[in-house]
C-alpha cells in the first residue's frame, strides 16, 4: 500500500512485516510526543485570485509538516495515513485547529477577511469532539465559521459512513464551508457532486500538471470548472506550476489559484511577511 512504499522511500521500511509493524507503531508513540513537544509545525500555503492582472491573497490552507529529531522533516504523506488508522488523527486535527486559529487572528492583522483552509480526515468525522471543538476555539477567537474551511478528499467523503455524512450536514449548517479536495482523482459522479454539502471543488493537481498539454486534461478540467460553478461551488486549481498554467486556467474561469508558481508552502512568520508585501501592493499610491 501507499504508507509502505512511501516508508520504503524513507529508509523505515524493513522487508519483514513485523518489522514494519514496528516501525510503524514507533512512528505513531513518536508523533504523539512530537505533539507534546512541539515538535509539529503549521506551514501556509496562499491561495489566491486574480484581480485587475494580479493575484490577491483571499486564504491560506494549514499544512502540517513535523521536524523529527533524528530522521529530519517527515513528509504529511508519510504520518498522517498512520494517524488515520488510529486514533492519534484525533488529537493532531484538534492541533491543528487550534494553532491554525491562533495564526489566523495574527494573519487577520494584516488581511481582515483571509480565510482558513484545513484538512480533515473521514475519521474525524466519525468522533464526537470535532464540532464542538471547532466552534469553541472560534468564538474564544472572534472568528466566523464562514472563515475556516473543511477541506475533504474526494475518495474520503465518497468512503464515508452515514455518520461521517451527518457530521458534514451539520458542519455546513453551522457554517462552514467544506471544500473537496483532490478533486478528480476519486470515481464521483454528477449526483455525488449534487447531494454534498459543499462549497468548494479543489481540481487536482494531477489534472492541473498536463492542463497545457493534454487535450483531455483539458476538457475534464474546464467541464469540472464549469459543473462546480453551475452547481454553485466555487472552483481552486491546486498544483500551479507554470505561467501557462495560471493564464489557462484564468481564462478558462477558474475562480482561485495554489501552487508553487504562485507560493510554496511557508512558515507562519514567513507568511506573515508575504501577506505584507500583498497589501503593500495592493495600496492605491503604492510603487507599481
Ligand atoms: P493536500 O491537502 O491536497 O495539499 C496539497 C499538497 O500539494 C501539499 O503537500 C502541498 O505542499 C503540495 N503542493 C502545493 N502546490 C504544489 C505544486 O505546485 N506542485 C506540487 N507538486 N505540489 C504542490 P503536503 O504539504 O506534503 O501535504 C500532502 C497531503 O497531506 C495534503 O494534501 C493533505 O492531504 C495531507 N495533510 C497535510 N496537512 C494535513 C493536516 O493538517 N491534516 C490532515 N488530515 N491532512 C494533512
Ligand atoms: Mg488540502
Ligand atoms: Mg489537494
Ligand atoms: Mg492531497
Amino acid at each position: 500500500d501507499a504508507a509502505i512504499r512511501l516508508g520504503k522511500r524513507y529508509g523505515f521500511y524493513s522487508r519483514r512485516y513485523d518489522r514494519y509493524t514496528e516501525e510503524r507503531l514507533t512512528i505513531l508513540t513518536e508523533l504523539r510526543l512530537a505533539l507534546e513537544t512541539g515538535a509539529l509545525q503549521l506551514y501556509y500555503q496562499p491561495k489566491a485570485i486574480m484581480r485587475d492582472g494580479r493575484l490577491v491573497t483571499t486564504g491560506v490552507e494549514a499544512l502540517l509538516r513535523w521536524e523529527h529529531p533524528e530522521r529530519g522533516m517527515i513528509a504529511p504523506e508519510i504520518f498522517i495515513p498512520l494517524a488515520e488508522q488510529t486514533d492519534v488523527i484525533h488529537q493532531l486535527t484538534l492541533w491543528v485547529i487550534t494553532n491554525a486559529a491562533d495564526d489566523l487572528t495574527r494573519f487577520r492583522l494584516l488581511q481582515r477577511d483571509l480565510s482558513m483552509a484545513i484538512n480533515i480526515s473521514p475519521r474525524n468525522l466519525l468522533t464526537k469532539g470535532l464540532d464542538a471543538h471547532l466552534q469553541s476555539t472560534l468564538l474564544a477567537r472572534n472568528l466566523s465559521f464562514e472563515s475556516v474551511i473543511l477541506e475533504l478528499t474526494e475518495t474520503s467523503v465518497m468512503d464515508s459512513e452515514r455518520e461521517g455524512l451527518l457530521t458534514l450536514d451539520r458542519l455546513k449548517e453551522l457554517g462552514f464551508p467544506l471544500s473537496i479536495d483532490d478533486f478528480g482523482t476519486g470515481y464521483s459522479s454528477l449526483a455525488y457532486l449534487q447531494k454534498m454539502p459543499l462549497s468548494e471543488v479543489k481540481i487536482d493537481k494531477s489534472l492541473i500538471k498536463d492542463v497545457c498539454t493534454s487535450r483531455s486534461s483539458q476538457i475534464i478540467v474546464k467541464a469540472a470548472i464549469d459543473m462546480s460553478h453551475s452547481l454553485g461551488y466555487t472552483v481552486v486549481a491546486e498544483g500551479i506550476e507554470q505561467q501557462a498554467q495560471l493564464d489557462l486556467l484564468v481564462s478558462m474561469g477558474c475562480d482561485c489559484m495554489q501552487g508553487f508558481f504562485i507560493a510554496t508552502p511557508m512558515p507562519s512568520d514567513q507568511l506573515f511577511g508575504w501577506l505584507q508585501q500583498d497589501s503593500e501592493r495592493m495600496r492605491p499610491t503604492g510603487a507599481g
